[in-house]
């Protein structure tokens, strides 16, 4: 049984290695039989039966190839096949025809004269049809395929003629070559020229399409053209701008369709729309469709002619021979024509908006069509259209304008959620609230509920004097109201008494006329506010204040976690007992300041001071204690720098002072200023009152240690040379490196 299947399995491989190999052998075979002259010259002998079968199996393959490879295209067998496997499958079945193609080419040359036949342009042919046909990396193979099959013919040449080689052969030989290399080079260049064209053409007619699509799409109103660009680079105020301009334009195309479509209807001479003005005192023409030169341009006043009654009864009129007075949108002669009037009028919940007018001149027999009811029912349902199309205008400008007013919200609010510093945050808020409303000043406040006060902490805009950083206690002004009820203020937006305070009394908002004041609220706790006021009335409407009260609440978090990282940044930096910096702070600044001396040129101190007998201290009046003393150092040390110097608690009872472009003489003045002024500080304990001194060692950077000599590290150990020489000279005192004789002193590094 096993046996069995073994067999079976081995016979298997071995049909599946003659499959793959027999394709390859046939060629090799007939390439051989080319090269040793085996076909005859059919003009000069009959052939035997070993060519007409070799012939036979030639053509046979080249068959069987090509019908397989239909079978693929129509089948599309491959489909199922990994990338890669289907990519070897072609790669070997292209190869496998175009060999074949190519031997039986050359077999046919043989059969018909050799390196002389006839045919022999039908060579240059096949190595084109592969070239073009097939993949670059094909094509290549069966070219050098070609030339090995020429060579060959050559060789199979001088056996037939009982030649050596000679030179004619050899020159038909070469140029034979040459002739297929330029067959398969221009069909490639051909080839690759053409594929590039068609590319090119390809791209251009998808760009084409994708433009006409845009395009329809935006004629549809599927999207907005104002608002394809790129949002962060657009201003509200353009926007807007784009926006009314695009409604605008429809409005006047689909008026205008309207009048036209009034005017042919109604076989008019003019038909008209004219809107009433701001102030309901006059009419201007919005669109006009008529056949007159002289219908005027400038604004009607509302109560002329028979404008005038459409416009006092808000009622249809129709006029049968109007007169010149009634027709007041003619300046010219054209009133005389006019033998009917009609004008209707275009109301809005109530309100008069517009008039409709129509007119109608008598026909070329004299004849006039007075307007009828039908006409008076016509021209009422186009003023209820043409006001329709307007009103959905507004609404699809409202839509555009709120999506994208919530498209900037949200980025405004997600750049406000990245800031970590307390700047960064009120820098983005009054940012993200520019995107939501128009506003001359805003303010932020923040409430320390330890000293129970308001502090501004930054503002944008129109500033009244004295506001910025102002700190006020609670009162009964508007931000404070905020803050203790967790409400914004005032209800409607709107500053209704101009005396009440909003900050402090002080603080008057000149010319404000909308206010409103949201708390910031984390936690349930509101830890400040956030105000904005405007000159425009309403300005603060509810859909604008529930979008800055989203602002708010984000703006309260980001104040915590920019407090926090500060307190973080602060915790990492400084010395808890001593508010100085620490080490760690101490060495980077030190590494920063020495670059700067080595930059400009300057000089830098160093000062170290050790506290004299400190251990006695902490025996005889406990840690605690000492705890005071070192904190009571560190404040005389605080308060002799500048702000430009660095105090370091170096590490126990040692501190670190840099002096920014100072000299030996100028750290001496300091060094003896600290140890004076520690020396007067009196502490106190339940052991009685007691004092303590200070030894402070001075290097001075480049003078004592410089880049070359080791930098930071060198001022530091000479710096602790001089204090040692300092305790070792009878502490309380300030000696300077250059004070140790030089014998003594140590080579630091
Ligand atoms: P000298 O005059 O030679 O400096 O004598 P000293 O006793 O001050 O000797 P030293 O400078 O070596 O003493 C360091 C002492 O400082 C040891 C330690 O008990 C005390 N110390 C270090 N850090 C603290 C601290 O944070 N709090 C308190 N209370 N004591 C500290
Ligand atoms: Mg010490
Ligand atoms: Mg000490």
């Amino acid at each position: 049984m096993l046996l069995g299947a073994k067999l079976r399995r081995m016979l298997w491989r071995v049909r599946r290695f003659l499959q793959s190999v027999w394709t390859l052998g046939v060629m090799l075979g007939a390439g051989y039989a080319i090269g040793i002259d085996f076909f005859p010259d059919l003009r000069q002998s009959q052939p035997g039966l070993g060519p007409v079968l070799v012939a036979c199996m030639l053509a046979t393959l080249l068959l069987g190839k090509l019908l397989a490879r239909l079978r693929t295209f129509e089948t599309g067998s491959l489909a199922g096949l990994p990338p890669h496997a289907e990519d070897a499958r072609t790669l070997k079945s292209d190869l496998e025809l175009g060999a074949a193609l190519l031997v039986a080419t050359y077999v046919t040359l043989e059969s018909t004269g050799g390196l002389r036949s006839p045919i022999q342009p039908l060579v240059y042919l096949t190595v084109a049809f592969v070239v073009t046909f097939h993949r670059t990396v094909v094509g290549l193979a069966l070219v050098l395929f070609a030339a090995a099959l020429e060579i060959a013919l050559h060789h199979g040449f001088l056996i037939h003629h009982g030649e050596g080689v000679s030179a004619e052969a050899t020159r038909l030989l070469v140029s034979h070559l040459l002739f297929i290399g330029f067959a398969a080079l221009a069909h490639f260049v051909f080839l690759q020229s053409e594929i590039l064209r068609q590319r090119r053409e390809h791209r251009a007619a998808i760009q084409r399409e994708i433009r006409n699509l845009r395009e329809e799409a935006r004629d549809f109103r599927l999207i907005s053209s104002s608002l394809a660009a790129d949002p962060s680079v657009r201003s509200r105020a353009v926007d807007e701008e784009r926006l009314a301009i695009g409604a605008v334009e429809t409005i006047h195309e689909t008026l205008f369709y309207t009048l036209e479509l009034l005017k042919k209807s109604l076989s008019l001479h003019t038909c008209v729309l004219l809107w009433l003005d701001d102030s309901g005192e006059l009419l201007k023409i919005k669109e006009l469709v008529t056949d007159s030169d002289c219908v005027t341009n400038v604004p009607l006043p509302a109560d002329a002619g028979a404008l005038g009654t459409v416009v006092k009864n808000r009622l249809l009129v129709n006029l049968r021979d109007p007169k010149r007075s009634h027709l007041p949108y003619y300046s010219g002669p054209d009133q005389d024509l006019i033998g009917a009037f009609l004008g209707v009028p275009v109301m809005e919940d109530g309100h008069l908006r517009g008039v409709v007018c129509a007119d109608r001149a008598p026909d070329q027999n004299g004849a006039l069509r007075p307007f009828n009811e039908t006409d008076e029912a016509l021209l009422l349902g186009a003023a209820r259209q043409m006001l329709r199309s307007i009103q959905s205008e507004r609404v699809f400008a409202a839509v555009e304008r709120a999506k994208y007013e919530h498209e900037r919200f949200f980025t405004a609010l997600s750049r406000l959620n990245r800031a970590l510093t307390p700047e960064d945050v009120c820098a983005m808020t009054f940012e993200a609230a520019r995107e939501i409303v128009d506003f001359d000043l805003g303010a932020i406040t923040l409430f320390d509920k330890a000293t129970r006060r308001h502090t501004v902490v930054s503002t944008v805009g129109d500033t009244p004097r004295g506001l910025t950083d102002l700190s006020f206690g609670e009162n009964a002004g508007i931000i404070s109201m905020v803050v203790k009820n967790k409400h914004f203020l005032p209800a409607g937006g709107e500053i209704r008494d101009k005396d009440s305070p909003v900050f402090t009394k002080k603080i008057k908002l000149q010319g404000m006329e909308s206010l409103l004041v949201l708390p910031l609220i984390c936690a349930d706790e509101a830890i400040g506010s956030f105000a904005v006021a405007s000159r425009r009335m309403r300005s603060f409407p509810k859909d604008k204040r529930d979008m800055l009260t989203v602002i708010a609440n984000h703006v309260a978090v980001s104040v915590m976690n920019a407090q926090m990282y500060g307190r973080m940044q602060e915790m990492a930096t400084t010395d808890g007992l001593t508010g100085l910096h620490n080490h760690r702070t101490f060495q980077e600044k030190l590494v920063d300041m020495l670059a700067r001396a080595d930059r400009t040129g300057g000089k830098q101190a160093l000062i170290l001071t050790d506290i004299d007998h400190f251990k006695k201290v902490n025996d005889t009046h406990g840690h605690p204690v000492g705890d005071q003393v070192l904190r009571g150092v560190a404040d005389v040390v605080k308060s002799c720098v500048r702000k430009v110097d660095i105090a370091a608690r170096y590490g126990g009872e040692e501190f670190a002072i840099v002096l920014e472009g100072t000299d030996l003489a100028g750290a001496r003045m300091l060094a003896e200023r600290i140890r004076a002024e520690v020396q007067k500080q009196v502490f106190t304990s339940t052991h009685g009152q007691f004092e303590v001194t200070l030894s402070l060692g001075i290097a001075v950077y480049p003078d004592d240690a410089s880049k070359e000599t080791g930098g930071g590290k060198a001022l530091i150990a000479d710096a602790d040379q001089a204090l040692y020489h300092a305790k070792h000279h009878g502490r309380n005192r300030a000696c300077a490196f250059v004070d140790i004789e030089p014998s003594r002193k140590l080579k630091a590094l």
